[in-house]
C-alpha cells in the first residue's frame, strides 16, 4: 500500500450512513439492503460494519481498505471487458451474507483483518500512479462499504479511470441505482441458483440479485456472471439450467465464469469435481455463448474468435494476454471481437453534479476517530 495511507486500530473519519430511517426506541432501520436490519443504539447491523450511534446510522468501514494491490482483470474475474488490463482492486471488511463456503471469510466476516485508512483521492492516485484500468471493488461484499464506493467510483470516473464491482447483487433497489450510475463493469456472484437454500444458508435473496443484474443491462453496463456449481447437492444440474435459461433470457451474450467450491471457512462437504464443472459448461453452451470455468488447470479460460476459432485471448497462471493485434476485429478473418474494447459512454456533465462536493450533493456528516472508543 501506498504510504499515503495511515494505519490506526480505529480507522478512517467515520461518516454517516444515507439509505436509513429512524423507527422507534432509538433504533434505526437500515435499508441498503433486503436483511433492513433493525439495528437498537450502540449496536451493530447483519453485516458487521453498520451502527446506530445516536439514532444515527454510521458506517464503521469507511475508508478502512483492508486489501489493495493490483491485479489482472481475469482475477476479478472480468472476461469480456478489457482482457488483459490491469486493476487496482480493493477489499474492505464486512458482508450481508455469511456462506459457510466463503474463501474470503476473513475479509467478510472480520476475522481479524487489519486495515488502512485510505481517502479516494489516495486510490485513485495509486491507480494513476500505476498505470491501471481503473478501480474495482471485490473480496468482500461492496455493498455494505456503499457511500465509499460511490465516493471513490464519482472521483475515478472524472480522472478516466474506469469502475467495476464483484458483488452478489443483494442491494435494495434506491442504493443500487446509485451505484449503478457510478460502474462501468459489474461481475454478479451466483452461490447456486436455488433461492431457498440461498436464504438459509447463506443469508443471501436471489430474486434482488436477478433484478438487479437485469437492471444493469438496462442502463448499458457491461455485466458478467459467476455461478458456483455446488454438486454436492441434489438439484445441482436443474439450478444450473436455470440459471443458464434465465441468463440467456437477458442476453445471450453476459459470459458466465464457472467457479468451483473449496474447502473454506465453515465448510465440511466435498469441492466440486472438474466433471460437474465440464457438464455445466456444456450444459450452460446449449443457452448462452460464452462460458468460462475459472481454474488455469482445466482449459476452458481462453477466448478465441467466435467465426474463424484464432485464440485471442489466453488466461493463465502467468497473467492474461491479447494475442490479436488490433482493437477493430479478429486479425485473421475480421469478425467482431466477442468482448469490449471501448469506453463505456458516460455522461460528464451529470457526473460533475454527482461529485460530493458539487452544489446540492447531498452533505456527509464526518465523526471523528474519537468517537470509535
Ligand atoms: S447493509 Fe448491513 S446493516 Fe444494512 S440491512 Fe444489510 S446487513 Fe443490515
Amino acid at each position: 500500500m501506498s504510504s499515503s495511507g495511515y494505519w490506526k486500530r480505529g480507522g478512517a473519519p467515520r461518516v454517516e450512513g444515507r439509505f436509513f430511517e429512524a423507527a422507534d426506541w432509538d433504533t434505526v432501520e437500515c435499508r441498503l439492503c433486503p436483511h433492513l436490519c433493525q439495528i437498537a443504539p450502540s449496536r451493530t447491523g447483519a453485516c458487521g460494519v453498520r451502527s446506530n450511534r445516536d439514532g444515527r446510522l454510521i458506517t464503521d468501514n469507511y475508508g478502512k481498505v483492508a486489501d489493495e494491490r493490483a491485479v489482472d482483470a481475469t482475477v476479478l474475474p472480468l472476461y469480456h471487458y478489457y482482457p488483459a488490463s490491469r486493476w487496482l482492486r480493493i477489499g474492505m471488511k464486512g458482508c450481508n451474507m455469511r456462506c459457510p463456503f466463503c474463501n474470503t471469510f476473513s475479509f467478510s466476516q472480520l476475522a481479524g483483518v487489519r486495515t488502512l485508512g485510505r481517502s479516494a483521492a489516495d486510490l485513485v492516485a495509486a491507480a494513476e500512479a500505476q498505470g491501471l484500468r481503473g478501480i474495482s471493488f471485490g473480496v468482500n461484499e461492496p455493498l455494505v462499504s456503499h457511500e465509499f464506493v460511490v465516493d471513490v467510483f464519482r472521483l475515478a470516473r472524472q480522472r478516466g479511470l474506469h469502475t467495476h464491482i464483484a458483488t452478489s447483487g443483494t442491494w435494495c433497489l434506491d442504493p443500487y441505482r446509485e451505484i449503478v450510475e457510478v460502474t462501468d463493469a459489474l461481475t454478479f456472484g451466483f452461490k447456486g441458483f436455488d433461492g431457498g437454500y440461498l436464504l438459509g444458508e447463506c443469508g443471501g435473496h436471489l430474486e434482488f440479485a436477478m433484478q438487479n443484474l437485469a437492471t444493469a443491462v438496462r442502463h448499458g453496463r457491461h455485466v458478467e456472471a459467476t455461478l458456483l456449481v455446488m454438486d454436492g447437492q441434489a438439484n445441482w444440474r436443474e439450478q444450473a439450467g436455470e440459471f443458464g435459461k434465465w441468463l440467456a433470457g437477458i442476453d445471450t451474450e453476459i459470459p458466465a465464469v464457472l467457479l468451483g467450491i473449496e474447502p473454506a471457512f465453515a465448510w465440511k462437504g466435498e469441492q466440486t469435481s472438474r466433471e460437474s464443472l465440464f457438464e455445466v459448461r456444456d450444459l450452460l453452451l446449449g443457452h448462452l455463448r460464452s462460458v468460462y470455468i475459472h481454474d488455469p488447470e482445466l482449459g476452458f479460460m481462453d477466448t478465441a474468435c467466435r467465426e474463424c476459432g484464432r485464440l485471442l485471448v489466453r488466461r493463465g497462471l502467468a497473467g492474461t494476454i491479447l494475442t490479436h493485434g488490433a482493437e477493430g476485429g479478429c486479425p485473421n478473418c475480421g469478425a467482431a471481437l466477442p468482448f469490449a474494447l471501448q469506453d463505456v459512454a458516460r455522461d460528464v456533465a451529470a457526473e460533475a453534479q454527482q461529485r460530493p462536493d458539487a452544489p446540492g450533493a447531498p452533505a456527509r456528516d464526518v465523526h471523528t476517530d474519537d468517537q470509535d472508543a
